[in-house]
């Protein structure tokens, strides 16, 4: 058994910086709690090991006693444009970890929507990226996630005669399905379109690694956080390409019964998600390893 590790596996920039600069935050801060709105990033292995440095994730700014002077940090995905509005009434001291090419996105709908556009936002409709970004967006926006939707709101644009239109993406958006729904809108929709690909370099490159890697292996297994819209995405992808594909967390969730399919392939590869730690993927690594000489 081969095992081949992409080599865009793993932490992407914004994550790395963020996580980081957690870190620091609470490290500076060790007598105040710090509180994080939403998981820092969507890993349950990183957000564990935050928890235990001290870090106290909430959902909603009012969740906190006695605000004034508090810190909270902001996720890598970003958050609604009210949250700082909000932190601002209430005293709150944030410490802003968006990932810069989410602040890029928010920037460029809130200046597109000032000059009269209608926005497509392609992207997940329940992810909080998304419903980040729409809150940048003013009133005249829609998210579009799936093929379905494509019809309905091509009809709505004609019918309304809108006829500005800015399509901007979610940063870890599939490119297949973001270049497909684009094409479509072009060809259907009578208005002017700008259109700006936001699919964020990091996740692109691990895509296209992926197809690749997904191509030429027996066995793919895909590690990352189940709440983790690009791990998801390397899945599906993966899938795309190649028979036997697992999704798992970590090195805990390869069964007795993966071992023994995945031994039995020639080549496997191993891909991983933007917020998925190194210690993740060489655990997974050193398992399977362990298996092959228990056998031998
Ligand atoms: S995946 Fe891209 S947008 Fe998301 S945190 Fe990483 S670099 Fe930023």
């Amino acid at each position: 058994m081969k095992i081949i590790i992409g080599k865009k596996a793993g932490f992407c920039e914004g994550i790395k910086i963020a996580i980081e600069k957690a870190e620091q935050t609470i490290e500076k801060n060790d007598e105040e709690i710090i509180y994080c709105l939403g998981d820092l990033v969507h890993n349950p292995v990183i957000m564990k090991s935050l928890y235990q440095e001290g870090l106290r994730v909430i959902n909603n700014l009012s969740e906190i006693e006695n605000p004034n002077n508090k810190t909270v940090i902001i996720r890598a995905h970003g958050v609604i444009k009210q949250v700082y509005e909000q932190a601002k009434d209430l005293g709150i001291n944030l410490v802003d970890l968006t990932c810069p090419n989410v602040l890029v996105i928010h920037k460029l709908v809130e200046e597109y929507a000032q000059k009269g556009y209608y926005i497509l936002v392609m992207g997940e409709r329940q992810h909080a990226e998304t419903i980040g970004t729409a809150s940048f967006c003013g009133k005249n926006y829609k998210i579009i996630e799936e093929e379905q939707q494509l019809k309905n709101i091509i009809n709505y644009i004609n019918s309304k005669k809108i006829e500005k239109i800015f399509i901007i993406a979610q940063t870890t958006f599939n490119l297949d399905k973001f270049n497909k729904f684009v094409n479509t809108i072009q060809n259907e929709v009578n208005a002017e379109i700008i259109v700006k690909n936001t699919i964020c370099n990091a996740t692109r490159t691990r895509q296209e690694e992926t197809i690749e890697l997904s191509k030429k292996v027996n066995y793919m297994i895909i590690i990352g956080g189940r709440k983790s819209s690009n791990t998801n995405k390397l899945y599906d992808i993966s899938c795309n390409n190649c028979k036997n594909v697992i999704m798992i967390e970590d090195a805990q969730e390869l069964t007795k019964e993966h071992i023994e399919e995945i031994i039995n392939s020639d080549i496997v590869g191993i891909m991983a998600g933007a917020s998925t730690p190194q210690k993740s993927i060489e655990e997974v690594k050193a398992k399977l390893e362990k298996a092959v000489v228990n056998i031998s």
